[in-house]
């Protein structure tokens, strides 16, 4: 398949920095944010509330389906909480955001997350578990995992990933 613009996904745990990073990105390359927390809340890709852990329980074939066409023309960042889902054919880089335990308790304190919600995802960036998603959902070459901490780290993430996308245009121009 050919795209003029790449596809990228920056995932991780809930609060480990994703969606600052996709602004900043899109800000600075006119790469498309896509927010699938927005996508799934405005086009109803979901099969109702759940309330204990306070979210949305996605319906991904909806989901899929309501972003495959602006996926397919390229450009895209798209900002999740999982990786597994978007074909392999779509994405040309994905990113893995982490963050220490201490650092990630204090975003999700911030947030008011429900101790269910809250416990779960610091175990869950203790465990690695979106870094072994994305690597058995990609191939590895394309699987970048990088610390957010601090300002300068987010920094210095985006700097790296425009280069990325400096690079693969380069590579692939026409
Ligand atoms: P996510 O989209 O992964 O849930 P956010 O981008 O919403 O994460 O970030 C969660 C919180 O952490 C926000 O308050 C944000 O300002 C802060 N944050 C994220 N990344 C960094 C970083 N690299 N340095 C400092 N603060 C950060
Ligand atoms: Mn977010």
């Amino acid at each position: 398949m050919s795209r003029t613009l790449p596809n990228i996904i920056i995932t991780g745990t809930p609060g480990t920095g994703k969606t600052s990073h996709c602004e900043l990105l899109a800000e600075r390359t006119g790469l498309k944010h896509i927010s699938v927390n927005d996508v799934v809340k405005d086009r109803e890709c979901h099969e109702g509330w759940d309330d204990e852990y306070q979210s949305w329980i996605v319906d991904e074939d909806k989901l899929l389906d309501a972003i495959e066409e602006e996926v397919k023309q390229g450009g895209c960042i798209i900002d999740w909480h999982a990786c597994d889902l978007f074909p392999k054919s779509w994405i040309d880089l994905v990113v893995v955001l982490r963050v220490d335990t201490a650092t990630l308790y204090d975003r999700l304190t911030a947030r008011k997350y429900p101790e269910v919600k809250l416990q779960e995802n610091i175990d869950s960036e203790i465990m690695e578990v979106l870094l072994q998603e994305a690597k058995e959902s990609y191939n590895e070459e394309i699987v970048v995992e990088l610390q957010s901490v601090n300002a300068d780290e987010m920094e210095s993430n985006v700097e790296r990933i425009e280069q990325w996308f400096e690079q693969w245009k380069k590579n692939n121009a026409p």
